[in-house]
Parts: structure tokens; sequence; C-alpha cells
């Protein structure tokens, strides 16, 4: 028998992992893999949830109009120039399988989000990376990046996994350095955590600039991951495009439901922010104590760097915390082997972390 063959390039792609979410043996585990909310969501956000339960037999809005509106008013943005997705990761597929096909490149930084080059892939497009600095993406990197066939430049801002950004200057002069029929996607999946005065999240990009759309999602501050759900803010063309190609009824019922009651809920996500707000200092510094060394972050997770010293790399931390029911993220696949990332946590998991690393790295060798 012959088997199918699968357009070129998906075999290329090594699946998606993503954090690990268990340890065999253990039922009580600390799961910071992810980048998940240490608040978890909204209450109404649940109740809204649970609601759904009695029209489990309706198709969803596929139009998501009540939930659009809501992000309108929100931003003050035209709903009409958003479009709601299975989480943003969808959008980042949608876009990349809509204009890009063999021969086109997709570029994004060096350690930029992961779905970045297997989007590309899936489309049979080609990845291309540019090279950071410091741990951050670098504008006149990815202009020199720039040829004939680039369709499609990603930059999540702040970026997983390193937590850095561009502050907003930045992110005009690299669209103003593209050509104008490139698009620029900004991904702003943590844009709710970041208080610094130069960072913005790349609205007024899209306000202003035909060819830039700007990403969201319900799964970092919302605290709404398990549902599915993000939206993106697009000028019209590309949403009359996206609209051609994403399934009819593409956001669930539920995940609409309880993304317009999370938005409504402002005291939870200002709870979140100051939790994080509190949390990454205080993870840098007691850290650092114990030798350990983060980039800092403007994100609800930290990359903390390992010695290249046997038995202390990432690698034995990483088992080390393991076997204790702590799982942080080691990014290997992000060309950062000597690092893990870690998630911020509640109180309780951000001290059992520090705890337990400062007896791994007191550990005599
Ligand atoms: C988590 C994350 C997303 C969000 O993905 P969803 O599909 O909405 O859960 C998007 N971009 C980046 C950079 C992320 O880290």
């Amino acid at each position: 028998m012959t088997t199918p063959t699968p357009q070129p390039g998906i075999l290329d792609i090594a699946p998606y992992k993503g954090g690990e979410s268990g340890v065999e043996g253990l039922s009580d585990i600390i799961k910071l893999s992810s980048n998940e909310s240490a608040l978890g969501p909204s209450p109404r956000a649940v109740e809204a949830y649970k609601a759904i339960a009695d029209d489990l037999h309706r198709y969803p809005d596929g139009g998501a109009y009540l939930l659009r509106q809501a992000i309108a008013a929100r931003y003050g943005i035209a709903a009409d120039q958003i479009v709601c997705s299975n989480g943003s990761d969808e959008f980042i597929s949608l876009i990349t399988a809509a204009y890009c096909g063999e021969g086109d490149e997709v570029l994004f930084s060096q350690h930029g989000f992961l779905m970045y080059p297997l989007a590309a892939m899936a489309a049979g497009a080609t990845p291309v990376t540019a090279p950071e600095t410091a741990y951050t993406a670098s504008v006149d990197a990815l202009l020199a990046k720039v040829t004939d066939r680039t369709k499609l430049v990603f930059l999540a801002n702040p970026n997983n996994p390193t937590g850095t950004y561009l502050p907003s200057a930045e992110v005009k002069r690299l669209r103003d350095g593209l050509p104008e029929d490139v698009i620029l996607v900004v991904d702003a999946a943590y844009a709710e955590f970041v208080s610094n005065n130069d960072y913005t999240s790349g609205m007024e990009l899209v306000s202003d600039n035909a060819n830039t759309v700007m990403t969201r999602t319900f799964s970092k501050i919302y605290g709404l991951a398990g549902l599915r759900i993000g939206w993106t803010y697009c000028p019209p063309h590309i949403i009359d495009v996206i609209h051609r190609v994403r399934g009819p009824f593409n956001v669930n019922a539920a995940a609409q439901a309880a993304a317009c009651a999370a938005l409504e809920d402002i005291a939870h996500t200002d709870a979140a922010k100051g939790h994080n707000d509190t949390w990454v200092p205080w993870l840098i510094k007691e850290l650092g104590a114990i030798g350990l060394e983060c980039i800092p972050s403007v994100g609800n997770f930290l990359i903390i760097r390992f010695p290249a010293e046997e038995g202390r790399t990432s690698r034995d931390a990483d088992a080390f915390l393991s076997r204790r029911g702590i799982l942080l993220r080691r990014i290997d696949g992000y060309g950062l082997p000597e690092f893990l990332r870690m998630t911020v946590g509640t109180e309780a998991e951000n001290k059992a972390v520090v705890d337990n690393l400062r007896e791994f790295m007191e550990l005599d060798r």
C-alpha cells in the first residue's frame, strides 16, 4: 500500500510540545511551564462558562458579535476590524496560510515564539530568523533579512520565552523600514502585564498602517487558556481575507461567553497585574541571591540561566525540580539550552521554586 503524501514541508515540522503537566507517581504538581495566570480566571468568567451548559445544542455566534463589541468598546477600535480566533495560535496559522506559500519567507527574531516557524512550514513557506541583541529582537537585524520573498514578519512584543520587549518607537521603525506590502504581525499576548512608559501594544500601528495587525489572547492575564480564545485587530482588507479562510464557527460559545465576562472584570486583571508586579522582581532578586541570573522580563514569566558546570546545568535543575513535582520549561527548542523558563506562580509556588533551587545550587558535587 502506498501512503498519501502531505504538502511539501509538513513532514519537516517537529510537532509543538507544550509545557509538561504531570510527573508519574506524583499527584501534587506545581505547573509553571506554560505561562498560565497565577490567579486563574475571573469568577465571573467561570459563571458565564457554566451558564452555557444549558445551550450546548446551539451553534455559537460565528461572528462573535458580542465579544467583538465588548473588545471594541474597551479599546476604542472598530468592531468590524476585529476577528476572534480559537486562541491566537489559530490566527497565526490562518494569516500565514492565507498569505504565504512555497518560496515565500516568514521572518521573525532568533528566539521568537515557536508557533511562527511552525505556521510557516505548515504553509510550505520558509521560516527565516534574524539575530537578537541581548535576548531582544533587533530591528536592524530583522530589516537586514528582508528579501523580495518576505511576506510576513512576526514580532512577539513582549517576546516569549525571553520576556524582553521593543519600545513603541522601535516597532514603528520596523514597520517604516519594511516594504509596504509585507504584513507585520505584532503578537501582544502579554501586553496587559507591561507598564513601561515606552511600550504600546501596537494598536496605533494598525490604525495608521494598512498592512499591520495586532493579536491578543485571553490565555494569559485573563486566565482562560483552556477555552482557546484570542482576537486580532486588522485593517479591513486583511479582515476580509481571514473571514474567507477561518472556520465559520471557529470560536466556541463557552469561550465567547467567558471572554465577555472576563473583559468586564477589571478588578481581576488589575489583581493579576499587581501580583506579577510583586513577584517578578522578588524572583529576580531571590534567584540572583542564589547565583542564578534572570533576563529582566516584562511578562508573567522569566528565563533563568544555569551554570555550564556538570551537575548544575538547566537540564540537571529541570530533572531535580521535576522529581519534586515542580515543572518549569526547558527552552532548548528556542536556542536557549542554558535557561529554564518559569511562569510566575502563586506566592507559595514561587517560594517553593526558590527554596528548591537554593537546595539544588547548594548540593555538593
Ligand atoms: C501564549 C502565547 C500566545 C497565545 O496563544 P493562544 O493560542 O492565544 O493561547 C501567543 N503568542 C505568544 C508569544 C504566546 O506566548
